[in-house]
C-alpha cells in the first residue's frame, strides 16, 4: 500500500504519471488530500471511477489503524493507533469551550528517558516514529473535525515519546503541520524532558513554535531521582539552554511541573524553583500527578498546590494549575496503551482463543520489561541511562 500522505507533490506526480494519468491529476488528488481532507477515495469526486478504484486497491489515506478509542465525559478523545509494524501509539484530542481543538501527539513508540512517574517511560523504548506517522496523528483529528464543521487549532507534542530524541522527524512533522495543515507556529508546542543540545538547536531553527520543558524538580538531587536525564544534563545547563531559547526567539518558555504529594510539592522546592527561574521569561504549568501503576506517588492535595503556587507568586513566577483532562479515560501519556495491553493479557490468560492472536501482535509492540528490547539511537535502556548512558549522539 502506498500512503499518499507520505508522498511529496513530486512523488505524487511521478506515481500518477506511471499510471498514465494526465499531469493535472496530481493537483486534483493533492487538493482532496490537503484542502478537503477526505477520508475515503469515493469522495474524490472529480477523479474518473477507474482511478478511484485503483487508488482504493493500491493506496491508502494514511498509515495509522485505529485500535481503540475512548471518549471522556469532558469530551476528550483518546485514540490508540496500530502502526504497520504492529507498534501501538496514543493520540488525544482535547476540546475546549472556546474554539480551541488541541491534538496531543506522540513522537515515539515508548520512550527511552525513563521518567519514573510516566506510563510511557515505564514501558521503555520501542522505536522512533517517522515524520509521516507523527504528522498523520494530527491529520486524522483534523479531518474528523472538518467533517463536523470544526477545525483543529493547536497541536502539542506531549503524547508518547521524547520529540527531541527523534529530532529530525519531529521538526519535519512540525513543518508539515504548518505547511500542509495550516496550523500556525504559535499554536504548536514541542515538549521536551530537557535534551540540552537539542533545545539549543531548536532555538536556532528560526521557528516561532512554543517550547515546553518538563522540569518537575528544582534541585539536581530531586530531579535526578525523578528524571534520569538530569544525570546527563544538570539543571544549570538546562536553564542556560532555556535562556538561549528566549534570547534567540523572544518567546517565553513554558515549564511543566507534575505535582507529586510529599515529593516535589514542598515549599522548599517552590522556593528553589523561584530562584532557579529568576530573570527568565517563562511560565509554569502545574499539573497534579496522574497516578500510574508503575509508580507509588499520588497527586498533591489542593492545599499543597495552593501553597506551591503562592510561593512562586512571591518570586514573581507566573504559574497556572492545569486541570487533568480525560482523567476517566486514562488520557495521561501512555496510560491507554498500558490498559489495553493489560486487558488483552487477561483475556488471553482466560483462554479466549481469538484474543491470543491479537495478544501476540500486541506483545510484539511492547517490551515486557523496560530495557529488554531497547535498540534505539541511545543504544540503551532505562537501566543504561541510570548507569550513565552515552547521550553523545544527541548533539
Ligand atoms: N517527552 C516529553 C513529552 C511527552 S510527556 C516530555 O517529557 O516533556 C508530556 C508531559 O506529561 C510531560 O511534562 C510529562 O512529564 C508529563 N507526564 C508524564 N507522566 C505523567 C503523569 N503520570 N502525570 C502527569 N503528568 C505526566
Ligand atoms: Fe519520556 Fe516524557 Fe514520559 Fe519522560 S515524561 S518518560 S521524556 S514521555
Amino acid at each position: 500500500m502506498i500512503d499518499l500522505y507520505g508522498l511529496t507533490m513530486n512523488e505524487l506526480e511521478a506515481l500518477l504519471e506511471s499510471w498514465d494519468e494526465p499531469r493535472f491529476r496530481a493537483r486534483q488528488v493533492w487538493s482532496w488530500l490537503y484542502d478537503s481532507r477526505v477520508r475515503n477515495f469515493d469522495d474524490m469526486r472529480n477523479l474518473p471511477l477507474p482511478l478511484r478504484e485503483r487508488l482504493k486497491k493500491e493506496a491508502a489515506l494514511g498509515s495509522l489503524e485505529l485500535e481503540a478509542e475512548e471518549t471522556s465525559i469532558d469530551g476528550t478523545i483518546k485514540r490508540l493507533y496500530r502502526l504497520p509494524d504492529g507498534q501501538l501509539i496514543e493520540s488525544v484530542l482535547m476540546e475546549y469551550d472556546d474554539e480551541r481543538r488541541t491534538a496531543c501527539i506522540s513522537s515515539q513508540a515508548g520512550c527511552a528517558m525513563g521518567c519514573v512517574f510516566c506510563a510511557t517511560g515505564q514501558m521503555g523504548f520501542s522505536r522512533h516514529l517517522t515524520s509521516d506517522e507523527i504528522f498523520e496523528q494530527a491529520l486524522y483529528f483534523a479531518r474528523d473535525l472538518e467533517a463536523r464543521g470544526e477545525r483543529l487549532s493547536n497541536v502539542v507534542f506531549m503524547g508518547m515519546g521524547e520529540p527531541f530524541h527523534n529530532y529530525d522527524a519531529s521538526i519535519e512533522a512540525v513543518r508539515r503541520l504548518m505547511s500542509d495543515l495550516g496550523i500556525g507556529a504559535r499554536h504548536i508546542t514541542v515538549s521536551t524532558v530537557g535534551l540540552v543540545p537539542m533545545i539549543r538547536r531548536f532555538a536556532d531553527e528560526g521557528l516561532q513554535v512554543k517550547l515546553a520543558v518538563s522540569l518537575h524538580a528544582a534541585t539536581d538531587s530531586e530531579r535526578d531521582t525523578l528524571l534520569p536525564v538530569n544525570r546527563r544534563w544538570s539543571l544549570k545547563e538546562l536553564v542556560n539552554a532555556c535562556h538561549y531559547y528566549v534570547d534567540m526567539t523572544g518567546r517565553r518558555v513554558s515549564f511543566e511541573w507534575t505535582l507529586i504529594q510529599g515529593e516535589n510539592d514542598t515549599p522548599e522546592q517552590a522556593l528553589a524553583l523561584g530562584r532557579l527561574l529568576h530573570g527568565l521569561k517563562c511560565h509554569v504549568n502545574v499539573i497534579p500527578l496522574n497516578p500510574t501503576t508503575g509508580y507509588h506517588g499520588g497527586p498533591s492535595a489542593a492545599g499543597r498546590v495552593e501553597t506551591f503556587i503562592a510561593v512562586l507568586a512571591e518570586h514573581g513566577i507566573p504559574a497556572t494549575v492545569r486541570v487533568r483532562r480525560g482523567i476517566d479515560i486514562d488520557a495521561g501519556c501512555g496510560q491507554l496503551k498500558s490498559k489495553v495491553l493489560r486487558r488483552r493479557r487477561e483475556q488471553a490468560k482466560m483462554g479466549a482463543a481469538a484474543a491470543a492472536d491479537v495478544e501476540l501482535g500486541l506483545e510484539d509492540a511492547l517490551p515486557e520489561q523496560a530495557g529488554d528490547e531497547f535498540d534505539g539511537d541511545l543504544g540503551g535502556s532505562v537501566a543504561d541511562i541510570e548507569d550513565g548512558v552515552d547521550f553523545d549522539d544527541i548533539q
